[in-house]
């Protein structure tokens, strides 16, 4: 046979157990099984192959028709795809919160898709649907530490959940919004509740005028899309300014009471422990001083530091989370779980009936379906994957692994700040920092006249972006860029390379040649030039 023919035997077939002719998945497999980052080893960070000619190989928009041995078609995956995706296990690649697994992921990932349950109900997920609800009392207790009876009640429990398993802080976020607005927006007399009668009759019948999340400036993105599929409107985020990185509890203060003088009511105060950007964590405690006067729900969104908790000696940075009404965590950030693994955590295991949902056919009344109170409806068994993280690594090996990142921040802060021609704009608090380069006449200039920032930030902010394109383009490193105000300059936010220190294989000597690459790249650039001419008028 030369050609795979559509037919009712190949069909099935594929549904079997593959035979001699799907050798080419038998060598991925034993590659992979070999060494992953072999696969990616063609380069370093990211392929040469511009992403114009990648598009060409994913032009086609026509169904392909005739069926494709395995072994074809996976040759293909290999050439088109494998080929140029960014090799997010370099320990160059320094950009995102995205990096290297453990490698027994892999193994157990085929467990996943080979097992294929479905959590959304114990029918297709036994067995999966205690584990998950385990691991959510475990990442629950980690958080607020109740008493073990506690957990005894609750954790299996049909009328209550501990929080809900996800794909990511992006649905965490929005289902503790959820929860908050019919929590707050709940059914009294004649009214019932906001999910039956939605958000106008719930304003009219509690008198509000507007609803309002404060959080700051740093506030993750997914928490505009929050409020907008909540109905409140993107204008009803309301974000802070906070030039030192942390949202300001009299600042919050003042906001939620003028807002709740006006007719309006504060829904929640977000706050952020570990900002995606600059890796900063809100006072968490005053905050929830703030929320208990306001009489707002406090959510805490620990999406990438939470994992920070398991550090006996780093964990206290997140004093006062216990206090929170729920908490947003990534175990696909540090965590070291491959994605799609959020979680939201109610302090609160009532909380969770808030958007409590029954259909015919499942999620009945009384079933421990776990669908019954997530936003999502079919949903994998990735909370095997936590669970698992969690007895390989046991809370010691989190610890280690949490306590070498934050120690590798603080070594790459004094490398930074050593180096004649770089400045640290914010320094870490986490294993997240912010810098640029300033050449170092410049540095001399600025300090001497600091007026002369204003003109000469936004040519620095060129150079930024310039030295990380060029970067990023050039394969062998990779960090990310973002703009914000900083303490020195609050009116006038600048470009900054932004460092997320995750793979714990990334080395001192890895940092110091990714601050050599662009030392070496800077002075090529004619943005370079330009900075220096400016400054020598
Ligand atoms: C990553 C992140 C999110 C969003 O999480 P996803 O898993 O990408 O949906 C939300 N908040 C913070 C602080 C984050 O770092």
């Amino acid at each position: 046979m030369t050609n795979a023919q559509a037919s009712l035997a190949h069909l099935y077939r594929v549904f079997t157990k593959p035979e001699g002719q799907d050798s080419k998945l038998a060598q991925i497999e034993q590659h992979l099984s070999d060494n992953l980052a072999d696969f990616l080893s063609r380069h370093v960070v990211a392929s040469p192959r511009s992403l114009e000619d990648i598009e060409q190989d994913f032009s086609e928009s026509l169904l392909p028709e005739q069926p494709q041995f395995v072994s074809e078609h996976a040759q293909q995956l290999l050439d088109k795809l494998v080929a140029h995706s960014v090799n997010t296990y370099s320990p160059r690649f320094i950009g995102h919160m995205t990096s290297a697994l453990p490698y027994f992921h892999l193994t157990l990932s085929k467990l996943l898709v080979g097992l294929n349950q479905n959590l959304v109900k114990i029918e297709t997920s036994k067995a999966f649907t205690p584990l998950e609800r385990q691991v959510l009392g475990m990442i629950h207790r980690l958080i607020f530490n109740h008493e073990p009876d506690f957990y005894q009640q609750f954790l299996h429990n049909a009328g209550h959940s501990l929080g809900s398993f996800c794909s990511g802080g992006t649905i965490a976020n929005i289902t503790a919004l959820w929860v908050a607005r019919n929590r707050l927006l709940k059914a009294r007399g004649t009214f019932r509740g906001i999910s039956q009668d939605g958000l106008l009759v719930g304003m009219q019948e509690y008198g509000y005028n507007s609803l309002s999340v404060i959080t700051s400036r740093r506030g993750h993105y997914s928490l505009g899309k929050a409020v907008d599929v909540l109905g409140l409107g993107r204008n009803s985020l309301i974000a802070l300014p906070c030039p030192d990185q942390t949202l300001d509890p009299a600042l919050v203060l003042k906001e939620g009471i003028a807002i709740q003088a006006q007719g309006g009511k504060v829904l929640a105060i977000t706050a952020i422990a570990g900002t995606t950007e600059t890796g900063h964590i809100d006072p968490l405690d005053e905050l929830a001083d703030v929320a208990e006067e306001l009489g707002c729900h406090l959510h805490v969104d620990a999406a990438w530091g939470g994992a920070t908790l398991f550090s006996r000696r780093h964990g206290k940075l997140l004093k006062g989370i216990a206090r929170a009404d729920s908490v947003t965590l990534d175990a696909h950030k540090q965590m070291y779980v491959p994605m799609g693994a959020g979680m939201v955590l109610f302090k609160d295991p009532d909380a969770g009936n808030q958007v409590r949902h029954h259909a015919q056919y499942i999620l009945r009344h009384g079933s421990k379906d776990l669908g019954a109170t997530s936003l999502e409806g079919s949903r994998n068994g990735m909370a095997m994957m936590l669970y698992a993280s969690l007895h390989i690594l046991g809370r010691s090996g989190y610890e280690l692994l949490i306590d070498q990142s934050l120690e590798k921040a603080q070594r790459f802060a004094d490398m930074i700040e050593k180096h004649g021609n770089f400045q640290l704009t914010t320094a870490p608090v986490l294993c997240l920092l912010t810098y640029r380069l300033v050449p170092q006449v410049v540095q001399d200039k600025l300090q001497a006249n600091p007026d002369l920032a204003a003109s000469i930030n936004p040519l620095l902010d060129e150079l930024t972006v310039a030295i990380q394109k060029h970067q990023r383009e050039s394969g062998h490193s990779f960090v990310s860029r973002t703009r914000l105000e900083i303490q020195a300059y609050p009116q006038q936010a600048i470009n900054v390379f932004r460092v997320v220190l995750a793979n714990p294989l990334t080395s001192d000597e890895d940092l110091a040649e990714i601050l050599a690459e662009q030392n070496r790249l800077a002075e090529t650039l004619p943005q370079y030039q330009q900075v220096i001419l400016a400054c020598g008028r």
